[in-house]
């Protein structure tokens, strides 16, 4: 069974997790590359290194980002030097990224680069890009525009979202891996990553919403009682008019769905969410454990058999 998980950083990997290694799945990935920026003259890509790290076993569990058995002596000459040091990148993670930066410069693509690094760190699953192109969210705030890490990171999504743009989506080309790893897909899973500025930056690149369209594709609420479980997506949601529960996520994808996959929590909404002309099952959706990432894949596909 071939499933293709589209994915952003933290609630995209804990939903990779439960794929990766479930017996009879063969997992592609494709993840989010709409947040990736330069510090300090090298190419940082946070959601990509997110997904690589969790299915590595390589993640800080506890903060569900970075390396675990992290040091930042690099971060602090950067500082001494008066370097901005906003952005918490840790020593092993600067490995990665003087990587990735000196590939890129050899010519290598995004796409190349994400998979020889995956294949290094033992990543069985495939993790694959949209795009080999550089498309950028940014964030519109009331003093104007900031880009998505200085409105994720250093204003900790504080200010108020008007807006949202995505830097060179209109130019990006997809990859040849993605639009087959959605074409080959027996399923297409949108993890419960923020829609807006996880999911869409992905469907939004030319040919990728109409190949998601043409897959069975189902979605995983990444809000559970009209809550988040870390971020700002339903701030986000709310501030630019748009319902912040998971009847909101599923007209925000309407069109794209074949069934939305909701907390039991939530089981009010289900009635309104087949109403927009998809199926819905409820599960427990909160990931934790292992066990729960995994029970929660299983019972998606079970969802979709
Ligand atoms: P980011 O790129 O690191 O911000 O992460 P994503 O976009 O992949 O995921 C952020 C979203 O994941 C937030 O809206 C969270 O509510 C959601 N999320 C995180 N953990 C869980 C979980 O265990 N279950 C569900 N249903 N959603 C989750
Ligand atoms: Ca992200």
């Amino acid at each position: 069974m071939k499933v293709t998980l589209l994915a952003g950083g933290v609630g995209g990997a804990k939903m990779a997790e439960g794929f990766d290694g479930l017996e009879g799945v063969e997992l592609s990935v494709i993840g989010n590359i709409a947040d990736d920026a330069a510090f300090h003259g090298l190419w940082i890509s946070p959601d990509i290194d997110t997904l690589t790290y969790s299915l590595a076993g390589r993640i800080d569990r506890a903060q569900g980002w970075g390396v675990a058995d992290e040091g930042h002596r690099a971060l602090g000459v950067l500082k001494e030097l008066g370097a901005e040091t906003w952005m918490t990148l840790g020593d092993r993670d600067f490995g990665l990224h003087i990587y990735r930066s000196a590939a890129l410069a050899r010519g290598q693509s995004r796409s190349e680069i994400a998979a020889h690094v995956a294949r290094v760190f033992g990543v069985k699953s495939e993790i694959l890009l949209p795009t080999d192109d550089v498309v950028q969210t940014r964030v519109r705030v009331a003093d104007g525009w900031l880009s998505f890490q200085e409105y994720f990171v250093r204003e900790q999504c504080r200010p108020e979202v008007l807006e949202l743009a995505y830097d060179g989506i209109e130019s990006a080309k997809p990859t040849d891996a993605a639009l087959n790893a959605i074409a080959e897909a027996d399923i297409v899973v949108l993890a419960p990553s923020n829609p807006l500025v996880s999911i869409t930056p992905i469907l939004e690149v030319e040919g990728l919403r109409d190949a998601v369209r043409a897959a069975k594709t189902v979605a995983v609420s990444p809000l559970i009682a009209g809550k988040v479980v870390k971020g700002p997506a339903d701030r986000m949601m709310k501030s630019l008019g748009l319902r912040a529960d998971a009847l909101g996520v599923a007209e925000y994808y309407k069109g794209v769905l074949d069934h939305m996959v909701i907390d039991t929590q939530d089981a009010g909404l289900a009635e309104g969410i087949m109403a927009l002309g998809q199926g819905c099952t409820m599960l427990p959706t909160l990931m934790t454990e292992r066990a729960e990432k995994q029970a929660l894949a299983a019972g998606i596909l079970e969802a979709l058999a």
